[in-house]
């Protein structure tokens, strides 16, 4: 059986009211008792205390008459009694009565007047209505005695029952008192939750869309609608702040969300990374989180409102691109890229269109200024007209070199260099090659030696890989002096790799340059390398090459002087790539 609302209230009113209306009852009987009593005590005390000073007066015989007397006088009932408790005087006794009375008597109040002045005792008498008796010891002219005086306790007893019922009305009317309370009660929160109620009920219909009757008054069921709906409410908005939690963690952009009080309020992954954020950021100050000025200027510019954007470096170097924009609770999100590497590759671009424009610009303007000297005349004389259109021909075979490289590093770094690789015999590739430039060595007295075991197979592209050695070999033949000498050798460095060596002694590369003259247009001596008709490119196509194969190059210097120029290709059958088309890596 369920209780309504109001009747369950009703019932806590009532146990409440029963419980403190029963322990304030309890308490005050307790205490009105114990006050009752000790009046009624004190009373008795002085009906014997009188009955002594009669007794002061009175011969031993008259004792008797003298109890009767007091008695008379206090309306209580009084005996008197000799000190081994023989009684001598009794108002509830005749006098031959009393003689007849000749044991003495042991009640424990007298044993008590007798031992210690005074005595009290509260007993049930033979009618068993419950008596007080209270002895004192008395001076008597036959020599001290007891005077005991005692009364029913009755009197005690109907004032507590009066007590009682004012209790018990005093209960009633708290009861009748909390009914009235909880009915007007009832009405008014009833009245105040109404359109709640309704609102609940409204959506509980649509929600059922009308498969179910709902009654509008159904009250407390449409508030358990409300509830279950704000659990799912709650569950939804839980799930979705996980889901945007997750998002805004996997961000490579740093994000920082700042509170209208300038502290963080929320800081991803990658702002803990870029920023180097301390442990315990969330709640910090922006500028004690990141002691970044501009950063604190940007973020102060938006709090105005707007967004706004600025690019910087932080103390570790990066470069980074920021937005910082005010949201919707005054607060504002502050969100930074590293640009550094885009940067980087930026600057490389630039440096490379100046290199490029500067290395054209030298053959063009020859051939430009050997045309004009021609035209203006240089023409009639066969001589001077020869030298000019040489010098022509040479600047302008140096210009299509220049084009021809510029095209293959484009074309490798966009990953249009097809690669076929394929098994092949070393040895049969390096002697291919220098075949074909075997002449530039006999031109300068060039010594030049192949040391190649015939087993040794590499796995690579046969285009690329006689373009790494025609690039490698020329070189060494341009920077070795006259009667120098070169030579090719090759060894498996492990069971997956051959090492390939082209060794000079030439000049040898200072070790501040070996890093760098694997770049794009880095010489070590600009001017040498253009009159020897160098583009700067070379080396940088062969490292190129070289690692779309997934090999490494590099060099070392050779003693007693010279170069090592190395690079490593797959073993022929281990190599990591597969027969067939393979796209150029960039850069
Ligand atoms: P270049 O067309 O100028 O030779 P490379 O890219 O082939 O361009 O070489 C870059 C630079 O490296 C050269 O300018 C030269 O200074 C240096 N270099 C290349 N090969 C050798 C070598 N065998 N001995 C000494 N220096 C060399």
């Amino acid at each position: 059986m369920s209780l309504g609302i109001r009747s369950r209230l009703f019932l806590l009113a009532a146990l409440m009211i029963v419980a403190v209306v029963g322990a304030a009852g309890v308490y005050i009987e307790r205490s009105v008792e114990r006050s009752l009593r000790s009046q009624l005590e004190l009373e008795l005390f002085r009906h014997a205390k009188s009955t002594g000073v009669l007794l002061e007066n009175a011969v031993a015989s008259g004792y008797d008459a003298t109890a009767d007397r007091a008695a008379a006088a206090t309306r209580s009932e009084i005996w008197v009694f000799t000190l081994d408790g023989r009684p001598v005087g009794s108002s509830a006794l005749a006098p031959l009565e009393l003689e007849q009375l000749a044991q003495p008597s042991d009640a424990p109040e007298v044993r008590q007047a007798i031992d210690a002045e005074r005595g009290v005792d509260v007993r049930a008498d033979a009618d068993g209505v419950l008596q007080m008796h209270v002895a004192v010891k008395v001076a008597a002219p036959g020599g001290a005695v007891v005077a005991r005086s005692s009364a029913p306790v009755l009197t005690v007893g109907r004032t507590l029952f009066e007590l009682r019922l004012a209790v018990l009305l005093c209960g009633v009317a708290g009861l009748v008192v909390a009914g009235g309370l909880l009915i007007a009660m009832g009405s008014q929160v009833e009245r105040a939750l109404q359109p709640v109620v309704s609102s609940a009920a409204a959506a509980k219909k649509a929600d059922s869309k009308g498969a179910e009757s709902v009654d509008d008054d159904d009250g407390p069921q449409s508030l358990r609608t409300v509830a279950v709906d704000l659990e799912r409410t709650m569950g939804t908005l839980s799930s979705e702040r996980d889901r945007f939690e997750a998002v805004l963690q996997s961000l490579e952009q740093a994000v920082l969300v700042l509170s209208a009080d300038d502290r963080v309020v929320t800081a991803n992954r990658a702002a803990y990374s870029l920023f180097s954020l301390p442990e315990g950021t969330v709640g910090r100050r922006l500028l004690e989180a990141v002691r970044v000025p501009r950063l604190k200027a940007l973020a102060d510019a938006a709090s105005e409102g707007g967004t706004h954007h600025d690019h910087f470096d932080l103390p570790s170097g990066q470069h980074i691109d920021v937005r910082a924009t005010k949201h919707v609770d005054e607060g504002v999100v502050i969100v930074a890229t590293d640009v550094t590497e885009v940067r980087h590759l930026e600057r490389v671009r630039r440096d490379f269109v100046a290199n490029v424009s500067h290395e054209l610009r030298t053959p063009i303007s020859v051939i430009r200024a050997n045309a004009e000297t021609l035209l203006d005349g240089a023409l009639e004389d066969a001589k001077a007209a020869r030298m000019f259109v040489e010098a022509t021909h040479r600047h302008a075979d140096r210009l299509g070199r220049i084009v021809s490289d510029l095209l293959d590093i484009s074309r490798i770094e966009a990953g249009r260099y097809a690669l076929h690789p394929s098994t092949m015999n070393l040895a049969d590739v390096v002697d291919e090659v220098l075949d074909l430039v075997q002449s530039k060595a006999a031109e300068k007295d060039i010594q030049l030696a192949v040391s190649i075991d015939h087993a040794l197979d590499i796995h690579a592209d046969r285009k690329a890989m006689e373009h790494i050695l025609i690039n490698l070999v020329s070189n060494a033949f341009k920077y070795t002096a006259e009667q120098g000498e070169v030579q090719v050798t090759a060894q498996a460095s492990s069971p997956d790799t051959v090492r390939i060596e082209v060794l000079d002694n030439g000049p040898g590369i200072d070790p501040a340059h070996r890093e760098r003259i694997f770049e794009r247009f880095f010489r070590v001596d600009p001017g040498r390398s253009r009159d020897m008709g160098g583009t700067g490119l070379g080396l940088s196509i062969v490292k190129n090459l070289v690692e779309a194969q997934g090999g490494d190059v590099g060099v070392d210097p050779r003693s007693p002087k010279g170069s090592v120029f190395w690079f490593t290709l797959p073993a022929g059958g281990s190599g990591p790539l597969e027969e067939g088309a393979q796209e150029g890596r960039s850069s």
